[in-house]
């Protein structure tokens, strides 16, 4: 029986990606939301439709709580995966438009939550009967450090990185696979909420295949980070970015 995909962030762009190809790959899925119901509800319907269980779940990787919260509701039995994929990125800004409360923002959701996501996630895979493996998503921007757009987003994802190595090296002997993607430029609902919706667009000519990726790109290659095939890859950062 394959294990149960946890997908942080699960509602929209590439979480909802990967649970629909989850899915379809046999997977039952737990995805989580922060403030779009209805769209996590859709995308479980896709998911009851393929003939597979979606549970949804209300958690903010933000609050420390929450993210209790989330994996006291989780049968301590069920072998599961994660998808550490929740993030969030601010308008485009520079170095002089950052303030404390922008950064803490995207620090606590990108880098904090994320990491105590992946703790409990751990946690759950010592007890279970059989362990997981674990996909951050990071970006294509904790290697370009995104000047004069998203520094701080940018700063985030680099701690992902760091991370994923640290992580993956210590999980090794448990046979628990901790990998990361860095995605290029994706078309999803991110930019739109980084305030300029057809910059993706746009920027989409500057890489170097010529177009943005899609969110079923990303959700490829997280499913074989996280299946058999890719048995002895730990500690890999793997970017899906058009040669970006
Ligand atoms: P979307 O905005 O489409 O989706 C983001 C998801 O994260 C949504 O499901 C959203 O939930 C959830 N989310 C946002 N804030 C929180 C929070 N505080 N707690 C829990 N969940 C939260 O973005 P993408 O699909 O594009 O992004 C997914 C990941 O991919 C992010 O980590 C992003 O940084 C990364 N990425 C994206 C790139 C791109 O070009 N699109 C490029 C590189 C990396 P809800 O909708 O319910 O609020």
């Amino acid at each position: 029986m394959a294990n149960t995909v946890l997908i942080t962030g699960g509602s929209n762009g590439i979480g909802a990606a990967c649970a629909r190809l989850a899915a379809h790959n046999g997977r039952d899925v737990i995805l989580t939301y922060h403030s779009d119901a209805a769209a996590a509800r859709a995308v479980a319907a896709e998911i009851a439709a393929a003939g597979r269980e979606a549970q949804i779940v209300r958690c903010d990787v933000s609050d420390p709580t929450s993210i209790e919260a989330l994996f006291e509701g989780i049968d301590p039995d069920l072998p599961l995966d994660l998808v550490n994929n929740a993030g969030i990125v601010g308008p485009t800004a520079s170095i002089a438009d950052l303030d404390a409360a922008r950064v803490t923002r995207i620090f606590a959701t990108n880098a904090v939550g994320a990491i105590l996501v992946a703790k409990h996630a751990v946690l759950h895979m010592r007890a279970a009967p059989a362990s997981g493996h674990i996909v951050n998503i990071s970006s294509a921007a904790a290697r370009l450090g995104s000047p004069n757009l998203y520094l701080d987003y940018a700063a985030s994802k680099g701690a992902i990185d760091t991370f994923t190595k640290g992580l993956a090296e210590e999980l090794a002997p448990e046979g628990i696979r901790v990998n990361a993607i860095r995605p290029g430029l994706i078309l999803t609902d991110i930019h739109a909420k980084g305030g300029e919706a057809g910059r993706a667009h746009r920027l989409g000519r500057t890489v170097p295949m010529g177009r943005p990726g899609t969110a079923e790109e990303v959700a490829e290659a997280v499913l074989w980070l996280l299946s058999d095939a890719a048995s002895y890859v730990t500690g890999a950062i793997l970017d899906v970015s058009g040669g970006r």
